[in-house]
Parts: structure tokens; C-alpha cells; sequence
């Protein structure tokens, strides 16, 4: 999809052995070249962490899609934290906050069970500030299995941005889940 957009995606590289002025050399003898490169660091558990006995081999904690701890299932875990949450974005932890809302609802008795017990299904939703007044708007779960695969450029998706940007000062960062809906429609049904 970013391909037929003109953005050279590129995955299963191999490790990064040298940045230049001009670009990314790679150990494999492949090569960037890339006026301004952006590196973003691998995710690093906190050491409080670590050597619990929930947590998997690189420090974060292992749940159901239930967001329960595997083993404790009186242990809830979301956010960057939770091995499930790939990649670590805020808006899966939104999901999985929702979800853990549900389950201590359940456990109070104050939802049933079909209500409460819909798992984790991640979807990534991104828009991205291009500048020039133009913007990014990804919403895809291809990552997961699913089929959804959006990327849109251009003025629209800025003003969703500009709009949600004021929607946050506006509820001092408390914004309501229909506004996810509401940029889905305009990005999808608008242009
Ligand atoms: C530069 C950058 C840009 C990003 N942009 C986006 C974006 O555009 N959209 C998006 O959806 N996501 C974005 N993210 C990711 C998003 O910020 C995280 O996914 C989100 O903040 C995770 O929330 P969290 O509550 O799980 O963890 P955090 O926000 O990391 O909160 C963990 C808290 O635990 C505290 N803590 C750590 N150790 C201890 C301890 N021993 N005792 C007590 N407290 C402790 C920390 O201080 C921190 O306050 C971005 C992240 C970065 C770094």
C-alpha cells in the first residue's frame, strides 16, 4: 500500500551497520540514501519489571487478551508494559484500558460476562502532522490479521489533527472514544 503511495517501505532489513552524511549503510552491504534519518530505539522494559515471573524474556508482562496477567489472573496489565502491546502505542492502550474498565466490572458484578469478556483485537490509528498544513492518517490491523490497511495524505487529515489537538485542550487530554469514529468517518467517507 506504502509503495503505490511513493513511500519506500522497507522491513526485514538487516542490522544497521553505519550512518552517513548521505545515508544507512546496512550490515548486509544494502544502502539508504537519506538526507535526514530518523532512528528510533528498540522497546526497553523498566527495570521494576524485569525478573518478575509474569514478565517474558525481555522484561514485559504476559497476559491474556483480556489483559490479565498469565498465571494471576487478578493481575491486570496494559500499556507499553504488556508483551501484547506491539507496537507500543498509546492507542492500544486506550484499547486494552477499556478492556481492564470491562473486566473489573465483570469481577464487581456490574457487567455480564458476553459484555465484558471481548478481547483485544489492536488496531494501529495514526495521524501524523506532515507539516505545510498537510497530514497522515494510517488506521490499519494488518499487523494482527486483519484486513484494514488506510493510509491517506494531504489537507484533510490535518485538519483531523488540528481538531483533535484542540478536542485535547479542550477536555484537558480526557477525549472521548467517538472521536476516533468521527476522524474514521471524515478520513474515510470525506475525501
Ligand atoms: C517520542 C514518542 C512519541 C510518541 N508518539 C505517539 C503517538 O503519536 N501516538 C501514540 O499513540 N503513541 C505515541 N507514543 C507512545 C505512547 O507515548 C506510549 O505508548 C504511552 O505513553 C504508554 O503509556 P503507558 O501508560 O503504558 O506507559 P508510560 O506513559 O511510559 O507510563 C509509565 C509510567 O510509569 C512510571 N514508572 C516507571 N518506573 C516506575 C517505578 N519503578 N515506580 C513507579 N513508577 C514508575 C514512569 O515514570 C511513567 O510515568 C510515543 C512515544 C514516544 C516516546
Amino acid at each position: 500500500m506504502a509503495d503505490g503511495m511513493g513511500i519506500h517501505y522497507r522491513n526485514k532489513m538487516a542490522d544497521i551497520k553505519r550512518l552517513t552524511k548521505d545515508g544507512i549503510e546496512f550490515a548486509d552491504g544494502q544502502s539508504i540514501e537519506a538526507e535526514l534519518k530518523l532512528v528510533l530505539p528498540d522497546w526497553i522494559a523498566h527495570d521494576c519489571l524485569r525478573d518478575l515471573p509474569i514478565a517474558d524474556s525481555a522484561g514485559f508482562i504476559k497476559t491474556d487478551l483480556l489483559m490479565r496477567a498469565l498465571g494471576h489472573p487478578e493481575i491486570f496489565v496494559l500499556g507499553d508494559c504488556a508483551a501484547v502491546t506491539v507496537p507500543k502505542i498509546g492507542g492500544i492502550g486506550h484499547q486494552e484500558a477499556e478492556i481492564v474498565g470491562r473486566q473489573v466490572a465483570l469481577d464487581m458484578g456490574r457487567m455480564d460476562a458476553d459484555e465484558a469478556n471481548e478481547p483485544l483485537q489492536p488496531v494501529v490509528f495514526c495521524i501524523g502532522d506532515m507539516g505545510e498544513g498537510k497530514a497522515y492518517y494510517v488506521r490499519s490491523n494488518a499487523w494482527f490479521g486483519g484486513k484494514d490497511e488506510v493510509l491517506k495524505m494531504g489537507r484533510i487529515p490535518y485538519q483531523l489533527k488540528m481538531s483533535y489537538r484542540n478536542l485535547f485542550f479542550m477536555t484537558h487530554s480526557k477525549v472521548r472514544g467517538f472521536g476516533l469514529s468521527l476522524a474514521q468517518f471524515a478520513a474515510l467517507k470525506v475525501f
